[in-house]
């Protein structure tokens, strides 16, 4: 994971920076974020334009992706249980798309391996688990609420419910 450096633009120097989020030139006074992901170019963004996801961060890792859709459920900022149960079925979405190019990647390599390989092995096993987790968060109910028990605790109580099937995610291992 690259690190990334928070600084303000200052006067001087010639060269542009161009933010990657809002492609607007980043001005003298202004801060940005910068990064350089693994084997690429360093970018630049407006602080204002919010932190770098991790999809910018680790930019062709496929996991990045879910791992993304997970911070954008916002479990924190929804009312109900109703909606809670619509983030998670968000997320299985974007699981499912994610476990079928790991799919096809394993299928690629198997097609050079037949034998398969430790990365075709990886692929296999992060499309598996991520299919079998976006099934559990499909079936993901939120408990009902007690009569006795306070809206702002039986929120809570299903939030965390859901934040803990959310952190079930799997992980690739290759
Ligand atoms: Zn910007």
């Amino acid at each position: 994971m690259p690190k990334v450096h928070r600084v303000k633009r200052t006067r001087g120097g010639q060269k542009t920076y161009l933010c990657v989020k809002c492609h607007e030139a980043i001005v003298a006074g202004q801060e940005y974020y910068h990064w350089t992901p693994y084997k690429s170019n360093t970018r630049q963004q407006h602080v204002s334009c919010g932190y770098p996801s991790q999809s910018q961060l680790r930019p062709g890792s496929k996991m990045a992706r879910v791992d993304d859709a997970v911070q954008d459920a916002d479990l924190g900022s929804l009312t109900s249980g109703d909606e809670i149960e619509t983030a998670l079925g968000q997320v299985a979405d974007i699981a499912r798309e994610v476990a079928e190019e790991y799919g096809e990647s394993a299928d690629n390599i198997e097609s050079n391996f037949p034998s398969g390989n430790p990365t075709s092995e990886a692929c296999r096993a992060a499309q598996e688990g991520l299919e079998s987790w976006a099934e559990d968060l499909d079936s993901w109910t939120a408990d009902e609420k007690e009569d006795d028990e306070d809206e702002d605790d039986y929120l809570e109580r299903v939030r965390e419910e859901a934040q803990d099937a959310l952190g079930e995610q799997p992980q690739y291992e290759g």
